[in-house]
């Protein structure tokens, strides 16, 4: 069941994604060579309760981290630690904000000083990717018309979209009702009317579209060791059209 949220929710919502937007906005300025993923974990955290919010992640399912942290072939829900970002590295930060009840998700992927352009068209299809999705957001549209159109976007450049992971609603919970997979028919799939909430999250392979667990239960890697990057956003439907509550693309 999709549970819709009134204009005041959404406003709640919204207040959770400027304080996610200003943390990964943040966060991306310390990207740099030599610095570990703890150390972000770290930065988040302390930004995050400064702000009287608290971090989603910490302590969901036992996740001992306040982001989700991924470099290169680590697409989505790697544990921060001792590992030390070196240049020429893609790194996604996934961040869940929970302010007054109400939570955010959102994620950025991020080079480490000059990648290569295999990598630079990686993070720029991805990106694009999530901006075609969140354009679907639309009262009167289908689900499908949001999962098509990033499957779109992410095929027609050679890239693989994952299957196997997806979006979701979001609301008092971080995993609501509907999932949102990456691929799928317009004209498909669950009505999307005002005050549907959803966090839509592209996680893309340079090659197949295959993922493989790790040891420690949490990351998930490409199965073929090639980059993969990820971007997400929260957006609601509003009768303006879709409201992106985590612009981490804008400036302040
Ligand atoms: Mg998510």
């Amino acid at each position: 069941m999709i549970i819709r949220k009134t204009p005041e929710q959404i406003e709640k919502m919204a207040a959770a994604g400027r304080i996610l937007t200003r943390c990964l906005q943040m966060l991306a300025t310390k990207v740099r060579a030599g610095v570990t993923t703890a150390e972000l974990d770290e930065a988040a955290e302390k930004f995050i309760r400064s702000q009287g919010a608290e971090p989603a992640f910490k302590g969901y399912r036992g996740f001992p981290g306040s982001i989700c942290a991924s470099p290169n072939s680590l697409v989505v829900h790697g544990i921060p630690g001792p590992y030390e970002l070196k240049r020429g590295d893609v790194i996604s930060i996934d961040v869940g904000v929970i302010n007054e009840g109400w939570v955010a998700d959102a994620a950025i992927t991020v080079p480490v000083g000059k990648v290569d352009p295999e990598a630079d068209k990686l993070l720029e299809v991805t990106r694009a990717a999530l901006f075609a999705g969140a354009e679907q957001v639309q009262s009167g549209n289908h689900l499908g018309d949001v999962s098509s159109a990033i499957q779109r976007a992410v095929e027609d450049e050679g890239l693989s979209i994952i299957r196997t992971l997806v979006g979701h609603g979001i609301g008092r919970e971080m995993h609501e009702d509907p999932q949102v997979p990456n691929f799928g028919e317009p004209g498909k799939g669950p009505l999307l009317e005002e005050g549907t909430v959803l966090a839509i999250e592209p996680m893309v392979n340079v090659g197949g579209p295959l993922v493989r667990m790790g040891d420690d239960g949490w990351a998930v890697y490409s199965e073929d060791g090639s980059l993969a990057a990820h971007f997400e956003f929260t957006v609601a439907v509003t009768p303006e059209g879709p409201r992106i509550l985590t612009p981490w693309h804008e400036d302040d």
